[in-house]
């Protein structure tokens, strides 16, 4: 079974949405990327950080899904990682209120032994010095990395982030993030800079309006499943992405075709994120519902042209 390593935020997230709000929920880049990579035949391992204050039931959720958190540190004496974001009534807008890091602002983060050949690894949302230090600690080159990231990193590490950029196979960002990161509102012109920058592939996240993949001229556009109803977008992009590389991961195969249903297990698996508050729909997703879900996507984007 290949390896997948996911970095990223291990977090207490407080979220308001027009449907409700929450207190200090569970949350974090890496956990939901970790949640939606567990319905792949890959050994995953989290690195990431906790404080004391981490409720012991989350760590054994983790574990349950089989999940190595061997690389997630807790700091007994220390504070986690906290969010806080208001979603607008149109839920592609959100604003962040708060953002503590905790025993993220003195992390050094140690990659487990059994992961430093990695086939796989998904730096997920988080300083991009700590993503470095992983990459550093990598005694083989993987296959592939995979990077997230948010306007968060660019405003308050930009240089760093742009050294990451550097070293990554492929690119998952949102539309927003993509404008701020290029200055370019056209997101084809986006992605062509983005793709200068580093990346192979470049993935742009449009929310409710799918995602595209960028690989030198070819582009795919998937849609996202129109929903009745959708509660809590949180997590949404990082369901997106552990969709993404744990199909990657399963299969071990990088070219676009391959990529390009990779998306479609992304897009599929955070459709279900969406549908209630934090991480509780993707708690108890089932694999089947899963497959119902990727038919879904298959009847809702197939159709013959006739060409005259
Ligand atoms: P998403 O909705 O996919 O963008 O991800 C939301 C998750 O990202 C939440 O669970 C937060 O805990 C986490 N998050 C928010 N801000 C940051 C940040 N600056 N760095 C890393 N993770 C973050």
């Amino acid at each position: 079974m290949n390896k997948l390593l996911v970095v990223g935020t291990v977090a207490f997230d407080a979220i308001e949405t027009p449907f409700g709000k929450t207190d200090k929920i569970l949350g974090g880049a890496a956990t939901y990327i970790a949640l939606s990579a567990s319905h792949f035949d890959v050994n995953t391992a989290i690195v990431s950080v906790v404080g004391g204050d981490f409720p012991e039931e989350y760590l054994t959720l983790l574990k349950n899904k089989n999940v190595d958190i061997t690389g997630l540190e807790v700091v007994k004496e220390g504070k986690t990682f906290f969010w806080k974001g208001k979603y607008h009534n149109d839920l592609n807008m959100r604003d962040t209120l708060d953002t503590q890091l905790n025993v993220l602002e003195n992390f050094q983060p140690v990659v487990p032994e059994a992961y430093t050949d990695s086939d796989i690894v998904m730096l997920g949302n988080l300083h991009p010095a700590v993503q470095l230090s992983v990459l550093e600690q990598l005694t083989e080159k993987p296959k592939m990395i995979v990077l997230d990231t948010m306007n968060f990193w660019m405003e308050h590490a930009w240089d760093l982030l742009l050294e990451v950029i550097k070293k990554v196979n492929v690119i998952t960002i949102n539309d927003e993030e993509a404008r701020q990161l290029t200055g370019e509102h056209s997101l084809v012109k986006a992605a062509q800079k983005i793709a200068t920058m580093g990346p192979e592939y470049v993935v742009i996240k449009k929310g409710e309006h799918g995602a595209l993949l960028f690989h030198g001229n070819q582009i795919f556009s998937a849609p996202a499943l129109p929903l009745e109803e959708v509660f809590d977008p949180t997590g949404a992009g990082d369901t997106f992405a552990g969709g993404f590389v744990g199909f990657v991961a399963q299969s071990g195969n990088i070219s676009f075709e391959n990529l390009k249903s990779a998306v479609i297990y992304g897009s599929a698996l955070a459709s279900f994120c969406v549908e209630k508050f934090g991480t509780e729909r993707m708690e108890s997703l089932e694999s089947n519902s899963l497959t119902s879900r990727l038919q879904q996507f298959q009847e809702l984007t197939h159709y013959d042209i006739l060409l005259k």
